[in-house]
């Protein structure tokens, strides 16, 4: 279980992601979370700097489906003005959305990467399918409920501590 919770790479912002270095490893889709990893949680629309990184991505030739448990409201206004393919109450760490999100690029488990802030959902849900996880720093960690904070955060912490030894 531990193990699962232990990303493939651990970066601060999305923007720190070697993209190029993805794309010679074979990665060609990219899973993403859409709270705290590509905005804060509270904001409700893409940064000029995201929409920026997003036509990157897209020019070096990656796809991308924002995979979020939030719900549909949340989710389709910040993804459709970007115009990506979006999974909503995805019920991460379970696999169906990741399934669903492979389903969509066409693409196989060695193919994609999924990155997110959380270990308990994206990192977790990622590893458990056999994709590429990538953890960034949440952006806005004050926006987040309790639980998230205080459970989620101590396992989290466990984890790092136990991946260091
Ligand atoms: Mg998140």
């Amino acid at each position: 279980m531990l193990k699962k919770l232990v990303p493939r790479m651990q970066v601060n912002t999305i923007y720190d992601i070697d993209l190029n270095e993805l794309w010679k490893q074979g990665k060609r889709g990219i899973i993403t979370d859409l709270d705290n990893t590509l905005v804060g949680a509270k904001a409700p629309l893409a940064t000029p700097e995201l929409i920026d990184w997003l036509k990157v991505v897209g020019q070096i030739g990656f796809q991308v489906v924002i995979v979020s448990n939030n719900n549909k409201p949340r989710v389709s206004r910040f993804a459709e003005p970007l115009s990506l393919p979006f999974i909503y109450r995805a019920k991460k760490p379970t696999s169906a959305a990741f399934q669903k999100a492979m389903h969509l690029m066409k693409l196989g488990p060695e193919e994609t990467v999924v990155i997110g802030d959380q270990m308990m959902t994206d990192v977790l849900g990622g590893n458990r399918m056999g994709l590429y996880t990538i953890l960034v720093l949440p952006i806005e960690r004050r926006d987040e409920g309790f639980f998230t904070k205080v459970v989620n955060r101590s396992l989290e912490k466990a984890a790092l501590t136990w991946m260091r030894k």
